[in-house]
């Protein structure tokens, strides 16, 4: 084990602290198995992180980053508990949720109401709230990772460790036509960005020009939901980062003080158990056409800083919108 390893941080200690359960999954970067840590009696999950080449243990960079992980508590994050290392592996101890966010849309015996959406939004925005507030950005907000306990309140899960440990489909080919086929979903839903919506997405280091799709009406997506709701939504949904709108705002939106007030978690309803929920995995968009990539990665490059940007600009619009 490196001596760059911080005690504190990452502390080798008995293993017998945790009494292994089941397995819970496989998860991106390992196993994630159901335990009971003896010192507290509190149920747990932990997540096995094969630490590949790293071998010498974390750098410094990750040791930070997990540091900061641990201290970030919130009733809307899941709690790190502990991170030690064994046997070539960084075990993390995460509190033990009951299921998610994606069992329960598609659990079909739950009927979710406007006041059920709301309380989960409410507690998913607080969540995601106090991780901006700390400098913390999620990176993968999906109904998966965001984890339901027994008393119905929802957990920001699966934060930070891609930029910890890296992507590692990233490291296999196929991880390019998937992010191109994930952004193709999202262009059909929501319309292809124009650079004039977004004037610095062609700057992107990876940038790649798409087949223009207008956006349907938000309404044609979302049928049931409210004005109000529709309102947030489109707020949330802007491609600029610039012009969309914060946590903050998003949270003193009147989608929130509008009637009906939301559902107490406590009396959210979860699926019975997990499993056979895997039935219907494909989604409706995949039976449709999504917008395919017109130009090659790489054609326009990042410019630094902000006077830059405007010296290149014109052309580079001029470029993109030339379809
Ligand atoms: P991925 O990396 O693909 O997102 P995860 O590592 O998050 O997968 O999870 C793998 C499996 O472990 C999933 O089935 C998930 O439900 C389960 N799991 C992860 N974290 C917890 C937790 N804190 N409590 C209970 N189950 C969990
Ligand atoms: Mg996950």
């Amino acid at each position: 084990m490196s001596k760059s390893v911080d005690t504190d941080t990452v502390r080798k200690q008995p293993v017998d602290r945790y009494l292994k359960r089941q397995v819970l999954g496989e998860g991106t970067y390992g196993v994630v198995y159901k335990a009971i840590d003896t010192l507290t009696g509190q149920t747990v999950a932990i997540k096995k992180i094969r630490l590949g080449n790293q071998k010498e243990g974390l750098n410094f960079t990750a040791l930070r980053e997990i540091k900061l992980l641990k201290e970030l508590k919130h009733p809307n994050i899941i709690e790190l508990i502990d991170a030690f290392p064994d046997k070539g592996n960084l075990h993390l101890v995460f509190e033990y949720m009951q299921t998610d966010l994606e069992a329960v849309i598609r659990d079909r015996n739950i009927f979710l109401s406007p006041a059920d959406i709301k309380s989960y939004m409410l507690m998913t925005l607080r969540g995601l709230a106090f991780c901006h507030k700390k400098w913390v950005l999620h990176r993968d907000m999906k109904p998966n990772n965001l984890l339901i306990g027994d008393k119905g309140q929802l957990k920001l899960a699966d934060f930070g460790l891609a930029r910890i440990f890296g992507s590692p489909d990233r490291r296999f080919t196929h991880q390019g036509s998937s992010d191109i086929d994930q952004l193709g979903k999202i262009f059909q839903a929501l319309g292809t960005p124009r650079p004039s919506q977004w004037a610095d997405m062609v700057y992107l280091p990876e940038y790649v020009e798409f087949q223009y799709v207008p956006a349907p009406p938000l309404r044609s997506l979302f049928p049931m939901a409210s004005d109000d709701a529709l309102d947030l939504l489109a707020k949330m949904f802007t491609y600029d980062p610039r012009a969309r709108i914060s946590i903050q705002q998003a949270m003193e939106h009147r989608y929130f003080s509008s009637a009906p007030p939301p559902t107490d978690p406590t009396k959210l309803r979860i699926p019975a158990s997990k499993g056979d929920l895997l039935e219907s995995k494909v989604s409706d968009l995949n039976q449709q056409e999504s917008p395919t990539v017109l130009s090659p990665p790489g054609k326009l490059r990042r410019v630094m800083g902000p006077e830059a940007f405007d010296i290149n600009r014109n052309q580079s619009i001029d470029d993109a919108e030339d379809y």
